[in-house]
């Protein structure tokens, strides 16, 4: 289905409030993580950045929520914000943020530092920079445990080595005492891993923890996230640029562009039906999809001035008039777990004049069957990524 059914007027929401969001999902779940109308703003001398611009989703226990847009699109900013990562100043930050019941809007820095690093785990770019190179990586997992524990010296020092040994490093117990600079780009990766789980988190928040790394790499790394969230039951917010990787491991996807949510949904609604036009060049960009690999056309507007009406109406094929004047088009349900902000299907546009006939749609890169990172890994990742040996 092209989506468009359910596409009424009343079926919308704003794209920067989320007043009418029923958020149960269907089991009747509650989210572990609830974000409404975050807002990030830096104030610089070229002006006022809007990184975020009133972004909204939830990630419900257990799953997987993707983050995806281009570099400079605000989903780094957002996971940062979500424990008041954003240094302030420059940085301020408005709207709710809802962890399984609770406003961390609320919290002192000092509750909140008990958050991060505990119940919500943080995965950063570059494990160059997240691990220190002058202590061992067993003691800095350890010091992760004992921040976040009662477990004493030798209890933490056991348990760093029961996770280094978890996220795949061999020999866990006589590697303990090496340096970052001992270990390949991978295998720091994995450190990385074990530090942000030393807490046992409820939720992971990840970005790009694949950057940087090979294909093969790349590989093991997400297989590695999949399976840690099969063990502990945890609830993984991952940021990224590759769809590919989205591909393999996402449950639900949340496309940011220009600090503004473009469109949402089960990530099979999203690779099979994608709505939005954003999406769809997203998607032209992968190996396989749309024919050929390209970039998409244009650049990301400036933050300090983004243009009126829909962000992305200076690059995108289909504008209309209505689409370069007033706010972004609020976000329409499409189908059930699926919203958009695209005035196409505000019900009195035809959005076949995007999404094409229904034979012209693409299919999911694992054919619509899957579920996991293995029956999903037919989508490559671009092969531009640094080679490096690792284990
Ligand atoms: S609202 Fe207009 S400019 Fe924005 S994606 Fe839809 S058609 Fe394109």
């Amino acid at each position: 289905m092209s989506g468009n059914d359910s596409a009424t007027p009343d079926a919308a929401r704003d794209a920067t409030s989320d007043a009418t969001l029923d958020a149960t999902d269907r089991e009747g779940r509650n989210p572990l993580l609830s974000v409404r109308d975050l807002r990030v703003r830096f104030r610089t001398e070229e002006g006022v950045v809007r990184a975020v611009d009133g972004v909204s989703f939830d990630v419900y226990p257990g799953e997987t929520v993707c983050l995806v847009g281009e570099s400079g699109s605000g989903k780094t900013v957002t996971g940062e914000a979500i424990t008041r990562l954003v240094k302030s100043p420059p940085g301020e930050i408005e709207g709710e943020v809802v962890f399984d019941g609770q406003n961390l809007s609320d919290l002192s820095e000092k509750q909140l530092r008990k958050i991060r690093g505990g119940r919500i785990g943080h995965i950063f770019q570059n494990p160059q920079n997240a691990l220190n190179p002058v202590y061992t990586v067993g003691w800095q997992v350890a010091e992760a445990v004992r921040l976040h524990t009662d477990a004493s010296r030798k209890e933490a020092r056991e348990r760093a080595i029961d996770l280094l040994d978890q996220v795949g490093i061999p020999e866990a117990a006589a590697r303990y005492g090496d340096y970052p600079h001992e270990f390949s780009g991978g295998q720091k990766q994995r450190v990385v891993v074990a530090q942000a789980l030393a807490a046992n988190p409820d939720l992971l928040i990840a970005d790009e923890p694949t950057t940087a790394l090979d294909v093969t790499i790349q590989a093991q790394i997400l297989r590695l996230l999949a399976d840690l969230r099969e063990e502990f039951g945890m609830a993984v917010l991952l940021v990224t640029h590759d769809l590919s990787v989205v591909a393999e491991v996402a449950d639900r996807v949340v496309v940011v562009y220009a600090g503004k949510v473009m469109e949402s949904g089960d990530v099979y609604n999203i690779f099979e039906d994608p709505a939005h036009p954003y999406t769809r060049a997203l998607l032209d960009c992968l190996p396989g999809r749309g024919g050929e690999t390209r970039g998409i056309p244009g650049r990301l507007p400036d933050p300090t001035n983004p243009p009126d009406g829909c962000r992305f109406h200076p690059r995108c094929p289909h504008a209309l008039p209505e689409c370069r004047e007033g706010a972004q088009p609020p976000l329409y349900e499409v189908a059930d777990d699926h919203e958009v902000s695209c005035v196409y299907y505000d019900g009195s546009h035809d959005p076949t004049a995007i999404t094409g006939e229904a034979s012209s749609r693409p299919s999911f890169p694992d054919g619509g069957g899957g579920g996991g990172v293995s029956d999903r890994a037919n989508v490559r990742p671009d092969d531009s990524r640094e080679d490096e040996d690792d284990e």
